[in-house]
């Protein structure tokens, strides 16, 4: 027997192997194997039962199965091989994505022993009478401990705590196993985090409002008709998408089908997270980058045996393994973490959701307040089919919940204190202050972390510089150091100028440390919490943050775009964006659509219930037609404004956009292995395709590499666009070593 293994190196073929006959009934596809690869072992998946390509004599043997069930169903073999044709990778890499951890074949069920009374004894009586008739009295106390649980109804514990609690010692129970009044046994624990008390009001379902049920009523009719649709559901923030979500989950639920959930960065989404299990419990897995490894191995173990066949959980969740597929929603589709941008595979999980359903035969539910403009396209051109919810939903007692007042306040006028520039104008720092007084709750949006993105000698402009990155660091005052954001680099801030040796330095921009300082001084009484990359760094710190300004135990949010996904807070009355400008001068086509989709989401923050909301956008440019549509909540507008330039510049969705990426420690040799891929591939370059580059990357040293880009524009409906691609990284050759190409299709950014 000879098979075929995907092994996880980027390269086209899957590998050969010989089967000894003693592993043969257990070489199923789909199972891990472990495989010999020149003088190493590596770990693969069997993909096919094929003989050898032509020419090829002599193969190795598989050495060990690693699974009794196939680790990698039937469906998702199929979905794997097309993510890794369609985003060119290797079969293997893509397989990689989908199976838990990177340990990949190390993972074991974790096992704790037990000990429990037999039968016979297993009552509180039962164990009276045996604690009566035994004489060793390290023998009573530990049938004591078993009375002490029983009695107070709580189910045993392990072994090893038990012995701890009636110290006695693992010869004292033997010699009761011995007896027949213990028994012991090996038993399977599964490692799930705790999700925090769960809400008793998240546990029953509302009564839908009539445009949430016009939405459920028509998907239920796609659930029942058990075949691919797609659906995009574009509901403003606060029209109750999660409550359509669940509607169709449990249609599909009911057929006996499994579904998946995507949320973005799910340690975000916490809210999210609680509310599918509140209605749908232990039925549902959750899948979690922050999960360790051997959690994130028993929830996907519960999905591939069937235990469980309902998951949640960001990006990677969409290979799930989740068999019988009914349902596929994507909530917030347009956030940009569904693409993978490193390592391969760069698939998009938003389209890769609607491939899997379309492959299995499931209802894929795109669901956002800003859809992605591919998807605004997409329902536009009947491809999907637009449920829309335009208002809010209103409180009980409340005829309506409008959609909050946005307001801008111009920077250029408003920005200081006597002669101090301050991030928080006059207007800002008022509407704060009516808040505080009023025991409402207010967030502040600032998209930059640190204190002071710009450290500078006044007197000959030097600036310091990441020695491994080509970005200038950012001041961080809390710690006392300048960083660097790309590789975490720090060092301490110069008392001289290593230039002109004088110490006049100025501390330039805002950062979210700096909002914080100037909330204390001007709000010394107001309790301040900071959410950004800074104050996250443990496991559960945004449960932590979010569960505690849930509660009212802070008065002020500030943070990075973390605070504008998806919080649903009743007392937040004010949403303050300190800077609006941020990130809309990026050289990126895209930087428009982000922005708009930023602000509009932050903004829905607040007013979400009873109390009316206010949002303030301070700006340096006013004029900006964002903010006109902004205040308007005119989404589509300005998506269909961003549209039209799009189509003239032939850019997504009108047009595909691939980037790759050449990198390497030594710039001349990057710059030239770039030019010699952008050389190869024009050789063969198709005539409807255009290319672009190679150009420095916009920031062109990360970690000591140098990083060159080169841009493909094809229409949309290119044909071969993968296969051509994939040709020029054969003909191209592999890359010297610590040199690397790295071939992005549907590109999110180009920088
Ligand atoms: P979205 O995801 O569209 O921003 P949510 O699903 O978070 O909106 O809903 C906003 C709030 O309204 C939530 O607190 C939710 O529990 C509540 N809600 C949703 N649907 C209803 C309903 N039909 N009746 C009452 N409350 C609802
Ligand atoms: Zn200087
Ligand atoms: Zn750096």
């Amino acid at each position: 027997m000879t098979v075929g293994v995907a092994l996880p190196f980027p390269v086209d073929h899957v590998y050969h192997y010989r089967v000894p006959p003693n592993l043969e009934k257990v070489a199923h596809v789909g199972c891990r194997v472990s495989v010999p690869l020149r003088n190493r072992t590596v770990v693969g998946i069997i993909t096919d039962h094929s003989g050898p390509p032509e020419g090829v004599r002599s193969l190795r043997l598989v050495r060990k199965v690693l699974d009794d069930t196939p680790a990698a169903s039937e469906q998702l073999l199929a979905l794997t091989r097309w993510i890794a044709t369609y985003y060119v990778c290797a079969w293997g890499e893509a397989l990689r994505a989908a199976l838990p951890g990177q340990k990949q074949g190390t993972q074991q069920p974790k096992t704790v022993r037990f000990l429990r009374p037999t039968l016979a004894f297993a009552s509180a009586a039962g164990l009276r009478d045996v604690i009566e008739q035994l004489r060793g009295h390290k023998q009573r106390a530990l049938i004591r401990t078993f009375l002490r649980y029983i009695t107070a109804g709580r189910p045993f514990p392990a072994k090893a705590t038990l012995l701890a609690e009636s110290t006695a010692s693992a010869a004292t129970a033997q010699r009761l196993v011995a007896k027949g009044i213990l028994e012991e046994s090996e038993e399977e624990v599964l490692r799930t985090p705790d999700y925090g008390n769960i809400p008793d009001r998240l546990t029953r379902p509302p009564t839908l409002n009539e445009a949430q049920a016009h939405a459920v009523a028509r998907l239920d009719v796609a659930v029942q008709a058990q075949s691919f649709s797609t659906f995009l559901l574009h509901g403003v923030t606060g029209s109750g998408k999660t409550e359509v979500y669940l509607a169709a989950l449990k249609a599909t639920m009911a057929l006996g089908k499994g579904a998946i959930v995507l949320v973005p960065e799910i340690a975000l989404t916490p809210q999210t997270v609680q509310r599918f299990r509140a209605r749908f419990g232990d039925q549902i897995a959750v899948l979690h980058s922050r999960m360790s490894y051997g959690e994130r191995y028993d929830a996907w173990r519960l999905l591939r045996t069937g235990r469980c066949s309902v998951t949640i959980g960001p990006r990677s969740a969409v290979l799930a393994p989740v068999s019988n597929l009914g349902l596929i929603v994507v909530d917030e589709e347009h956030d940009s973490s569904y693409k993978q941008h490193d390592p391969a595979p760069r698939y998009h999980a938003r389209d890769v959701a609607v491939m899997r359903a379309k492959m299995e035969g499931a209802v894929c539910i795109l669901g956002s307040a800003t859809p992605s403009l591919e998807s605004l396209h997409n329902a536009r051109a009947g491809r999907y089919q637009l449920l829309q919810m335009p208002e809010r939903i209103p409180a009980p007692g409340v005829r309506a919940v409008p959609l909050p007042d946005i307001r801008l306040v111009d920077l250029r006028r408003e920005a200081r204190v006597g002669l101090h520039r301050v991030a928080l104008s006059k207007t800002l720092r008022g509407a704060i202050a009516r808040r505080l007084k009023r025991g409402e709750q207010v967030i502040l949006l600032q998209n930059r972390r640190g204190y002071a993105p710009v450290w500078e000698c006044q007197r000959c402009g030097w600036l310091p510089e990441c020695t491994d990155c080509s970005v200038s660091l950012t001041f961080h005052k809390a710690t006392d150091a300048l960083r660097c954001h790309y590789c975490g680099f720090a060092q301490r801030p110069p008392d001289v100028c290593p230039e002109c040796r004088m110490d006049d330095f100025a501390r330039l921009g805002t950062g979210t440390q700096r909002v914080q300082e100037e909330l204390r001084r001007f709000f010394p009484g107001a309790r301040i919490l900071r959410m950004d990359q800074d104050t996250t760094h443990r496991k559960d710190a945004h449960y932590t943050i979010l569960s505690s300004f849930g509660r009212g135990d802070a008065d002020i949010l500030i943070g990075t775009q973390m605070v504008a996904k998806g919080l649903d807070f009743d007392r937040v009355t004010l949403v303050g964006v300190v800077s609006a400008d941020v990130g809309m001068g990026l050289p990126d086509f895209r930087a428009e659509e982000h922005s708009a989709q930023l602000l509009m989401q932050v903004a829905g923050r607040a007013g979400r219930r009873a109390l009316p909301g206010k949002v303030l956008l301070q700006t340096r440019r006013p004029e900006h037609p964002i903010f006109h549509y902004v205040q308007q909540h005119d989404y589509t507008g300005f998506a269909t404004m961003l549209l039209e330039a799009r189509q003239q510049l032939r850019y997504p969705p009108y047009g595909r956009l691939t980037n790759v990426e050449i990198r390497g420690p030594d710039v001349k040799r990057a710059a030239k292995l770039a030019d010699r891929w952008a050389e190869t591939a024009r050789c063969s370059l198709p005539k409807e395709l255009a290319m672009l580059g190679p150009v420095p990357a916009l920031v062109a040293k990360v970690k000591t590499q140098y990083r060159f880009h080169v841009s493909i524009k094809a229409p949309r409906s290119v044909r071969g666009l993968s296969d051509w691609l994939r040709s020029v990284r054969t003909e191209f050759g592999a890359p010297p070593s610590g040199y690397r190409v790295a071939i992005n299709v549907d590109a999110i950014s180009v920088f």
